[in-house]
């Protein structure tokens, strides 16, 4: 069996390495002419931990992030805190934490991994064009005219995907009124605020934000409106001084822009081409769920892909009955609502949220319900 992979981001190489562990022959071919490094998911929920446990890259991927024990929705104006102990998922996942470890040291990992198999090329500088199939094979056009042919092909190839585009298939959904701008900073933020956890959802009626350690920094992301571009990357001083006040300038490190959109493409299979990760769904990323969820999508198509390898059972048509409406039931909708909990203006509606919240982080039973949703584990036992 042969597979196009279009897209060397996290979904493309993660599928990829899943196939070539089982001696399937890879082409990945991806328009960059070099692995991403701008600054994208960071957190990497329990059950994606395990898969990556599956896959023999949980030692790097712990030895170079940070377990973070617990998470907390927060309100800036009352101090309100609600922490949710990811140990009472103990029993449920081998990986009874979050973990705060970068996309871009991710994908470098999976990429030096691909190396060890003659049967994977990865093909950098290779932009996909066009694609055209029959019953038998699928064949993959490159911007230069070169072209590729296999059994299957997977668009990982993002929010633009080109395999979406040449397959027609549409993608509805909305983009948000506000852009999202992170800016990070070697500042200890946990050295000043009170009890901060590693990863921190903060409500506020003027510029909620959300706090993420990962190692050596803070990533810090805000909503911004009708603000220029250069306005919104000359605010990160004055945004980090409304998080903590201090008489000295913020040291910062990136600073990124970016549109976002809640989409999921109308569907994931036309006949030997799949789609997976932003390719097939875009969702705010409040509550850590785009990359992970990319990953279980590549993941399950990758256990169809072998299974009709090695045993003949082909269980192609199951992937997208599994995996889309989990897009668009649990990932749009979680992401959504976590948006709207952190935007409320109201102050006697955010109240009632946070004193809700408070109720549930307090109580075990109610916790562990609401962490078996937001850890992205009842959706996979679901399909399994
Ligand atoms: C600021 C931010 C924070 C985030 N935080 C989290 C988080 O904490 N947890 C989480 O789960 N998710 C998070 N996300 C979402 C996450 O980054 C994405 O869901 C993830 O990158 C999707 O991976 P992917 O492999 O599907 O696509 P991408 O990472 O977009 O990779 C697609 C690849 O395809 C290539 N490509 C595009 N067009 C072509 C073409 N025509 N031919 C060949 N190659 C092509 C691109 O160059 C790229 O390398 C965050 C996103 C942002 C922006």
């Amino acid at each position: 069996m042969k597979v196009i992979i279009s897209g060397a981001g996290p979904v493309g190489l993660t599928t990829a390495l899943a196939l070539a562990r089982e001696g399937i022959e890879v082409t990945v071919l991806e328009r960059a002419p070099e692995l991403a490094t701008d600054l994208r998911a960071s957190t990497w929920h329990p059950p994606t931990l395990d898969m990556m446990a599956d896959l023999g890259l949980i030692d790097d991927i712990l030895g170079g992030g940070l377990i973070a024990p617990t998470f907390q929705v927060r309100d800036r104006q009352t101090g309100a805190i609600a922490e949710f102990d990811m140990g009472l998922l103990k029993g449920e996942t081998d990986h009874p934490y979050r973990v705060q470890y970068e996309q871009f040291r991710f994908t470098h990992l999976v990429a030096s991994r691909l190396e060890a198999f003659p049967h994977v090329q990865v093909a950098f500088g290779t932009k996909v064009a066009s694609v055209d199939q029959d019953a038998s094979r699928i064949r993959v056009v490159t911007e230069e005219g070169v072209v590729h042919e296999a059994d299957w092909l997977i668009g990982c190839d993002g929010a633009y995907s080109a395999v979406r585009a040449a397959l027609g298939i549409e993608f509805p959904g909305l983009t948000f009124p506000e852009r999202f701008f992170v800016v990070s900073t070697p500042f200890r933020f946990e050295n000043h605020l009170n009890r901060l956890s590693y990863v921190n959802y903060v409500a506020d009626t003027d510029e909620w934000c959300v706090l993420l350690k990962v190692p050596g920094l803070w990533r810090c992301l805000f909503p911004t409106n009708e603000e220029s571009d250069e306005e919104v990357l000359a605010s990160g001083e004055r945004r980090l001084q409304g998080v903590f006040a201090k008489p000295e300038p913020y040291e910062t490190r990136h600073r990124t822009l970016y549109r976002v959109h809640q989409r999921v493409a109308q569907t994931y299979r036309k006949g030997r081409a799949f789609l997976a990760g932003d390719a097939a769904h875009l969702n705010n990323p409040i509550g850590g769920m785009g990359m992970n969820g990319g990953l279980h999508d590549g993941l399950n198509l990758a256990e169809k892909l072998i299974d009709l390898h090695r045993i003949g059972s082909d269980r192609l048509d199951e992937y997208e009955r599994e995996r889309r409406h989990v897009a668009v039931d649990h990932i749009n909708a979680n992401t959504a609502r976590n948006r709207e909990m952190l935007a409320e203006r109201d102050p006697a509606a955010r109240k009632r949220k946070q004193d809700e919240l408070c109720r549930i982080a307090d109580d075990p039973v109610a916790a562990k319900a609401y962490l078996m949703k937001s850890s992205m584990i009842n959706t996979l036992r679901r399909a399994a």
